[in-house]
């Protein structure tokens, strides 16, 4: 199978490797040294701030959401939350959840973030803004900085959920002044899914000292604590952190985030070129693209049994869309272990099935 979806997403070999071998015991010093490492690197690739922390909580990246808003936010709090899609709806249900008042800004499937959008909530007195960087149900890759100037301007602390944009496009922690980042390990990261990583700037962990956690797992005070010395307060998944270490290395060792962005976006424009070139029969649905997936509308036939028939007859997976999506759009995928052969196949594919008049 060739797997053009949004995650678990295609692992390099020396990634694969790590999890044929023996999970080794982790309260060590080894282990220890290598999570500092894993830190120092996030940090890096995110840009954030020294004093900034990073804790790497077991769970899949909805987990972080969650633990960011049990850990950060009160019902004292005033939130303002972007929803475009399935993700924004999911910060939704979970302020809903935890009894956050908050405001959403309810974008149109597919449509860009604009400052009209924003300017009726100026100094109108909220605390705290949540948002996706790209919301992947839609591929919508909203603009930050527009967020990050207005939370400026309202002193407003800002939780982005970058868990498909890290590492594909370019972000910068310190100059956006998040408080909060959270990213997953099955998205551009490329690992097997089960850890969530989260960046906390000190005015997170501020709000961290400060807030009563409901949840004891996925408290971030214990697991701050425990990061001091490279460790976590329960048995994390050990495999999988061992192999954000060789990717993070790997990534290091070819130039740096830059690089692995600028991978990412020539895949995805040699996809989108290659799209136009043999003009097949599916539309583009977002007005402002990430490298790590394109929306695609299907003129000729349901998304749904499109990725059916690749799945069954092509052995590819292609991304589906989930809820009054389901037969409208699906997504191709542009992170993980892919190259520009595999795209070449991908389009041959969509030819074969147009030559059959299935599309
Ligand atoms: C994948 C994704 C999530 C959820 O991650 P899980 O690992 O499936 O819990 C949240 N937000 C965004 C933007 C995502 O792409």
């Amino acid at each position: 199978m060739i797997n053009f979806t949004v995650g678990p997403v295609q692992s390099s070999d020396a990634v694969r490797a790590i999890g044929a071998e023996q999970v080794p015991y982790f309260r060590t010093a080894e282990f220890s040294e290598m999570m500092l490492e894993n830190e120092r690197l996030v940090k890096k690739f995110a840009n954030a701030t020294k004093d900034s922390k990073v804790v790497f909580m077991t769970c899949s990246g909805s987990g972080g959401m969650e633990a960011a808003i049990i850990n950060c936010l009160t019902p004292q709090d005033k939130a303002l939350v972007i929803n475009g899609g399935s993700f924004g709806e999911r910060f939704v249900e979970l302020l809903t959840l935890h009894k956050i008042p908050f405001t959403e800004i309810k974008l149109k499937y597919g449509r860009a973030l604009k400052p009209e959008h924003l300017a009726e909530y100026e100094s109108k007195g909220y605390t705290t803004f949540l948002m996706q960087k790209h919301e992947t149900s839609t591929g919508v890759h909203y603009d930050i900085n527009l967020v990050s100037d207005f939370c400026k301007r309202n002193n407003c602390f800002l939780i982005v959920d970058t868990i498909s944009t890290f590492l594909c496009d370019s972000f910068d922690m310190a100059a956006m002044d998040a408080g909060v980042m959270i990213t997953g390990s099955q998205k551009a990261l490329a690992c097997a899914p089960g850890i969530a990583v989260m960046i906390l700037a000190p005015s997170a962990i501020k709000r961290i000292e400060k807030v009563q956690c409901c949840c004891q797992y996925l408290d971030l005070k214990l697991a701050l604590k425990n990061m001091e010395r490279g460790q976590t307060p329960w048995t994390p998944a050990v495999g999988i952190l061992r192999q954000i270490n060789v990717r993070l290395k790997e990534i290091e060792s070819a130039g740096g985030a830059e690089v692995e962005i600028a991978r990412c976006a020539e895949l995805a424009k040699y996809f989108r070129d290659k799209l136009v070139e043999n003009n097949l029969p599916f539309e583009i649905v977002s007005e402002s693209l990430s490298n790590a997936v394109t929306p695609l509308h299907p003129i000729t036939q349901s998304a749904f049994k499109i990725f059916l028939k690749m799945k069954d007859e092509y052995g590819m997976w292609i991304c589906p869309n989930g809820g009054n999506m389901k037969d409208t759009i699906f997504r191709i995928g542009h992170i993980g272990h892919l190259q520009k052969e595999d795209y070449d196949k991908l389009i041959a594919a969509f030819i074969d099935l147009r030559e059959k008049r299935f599309i």
